[in-house]
């Protein structure tokens, strides 16, 4: 069985969407096996997007993960991976699809980062480095 990476980032903890997102999580019957608030750090959050290191929004969207508390998750299913990301909707709120939570409940700010409500890991090898540094104890 498998395991991902869930964050509410900081913009859908300041609008209210924590338990609109664990909701959906829940209600398409995958379980959450971690669940925590904190305010993640500079060294934890240059790790967690080292795959974007040197591109030129990847400082904008460190800050923005440190603008407020994120809502970590580890949730667990058969192909949760695929499947929460289904439930995310693309990258770009503005175009992602009625019915996920990006299409949903995030919206293009006109700012420097996308700030699109959560992350989901994207692959097998992702969730797993992802729950290792977010999660040393599971
Ligand atoms: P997806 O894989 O569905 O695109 P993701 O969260 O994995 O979602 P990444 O491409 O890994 O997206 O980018 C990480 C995050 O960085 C995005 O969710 C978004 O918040 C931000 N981001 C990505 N591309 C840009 C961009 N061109 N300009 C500003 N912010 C961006």
């Amino acid at each position: 069985v498998q395991r991902t990476l869930v964050l509410v980032k900081p913009d859908g903890v300041a609008r209210g969407h924590v338990g609109e997102v664990l909701r959906r999580i829940e209600a398409k019957g995958y379980t959450l096996v971690a669940l925590e608030l904190r305010e993640a750090d500079e060294a934890l959050l240059a790790e967690h997007y080292a795959e974007h290191a040197g591109k030129p929004f990847v400082q904008p969207l460190i800050d923005f993960m440190r603008s407020g508390p994120v809502v970590a998750a580890v949730v667990e299913g058969q192909r949760v991976i695929e499947g929460f990301r289904s439930l995310a909707g693309t990258t770009d709120p503005t175009t992602a699809a009625p019915g996920t939570i990006r299409g949903d409940l995030a919206r293009d700010w006109g700012r420097k980062v996308i700030e699109n409500v959560v992350h989901g890991s994207d692959s097998p090898e992702s969730a797993a480095r992802e729950i290792a540094l977010w999660f040393p104890a599971l």
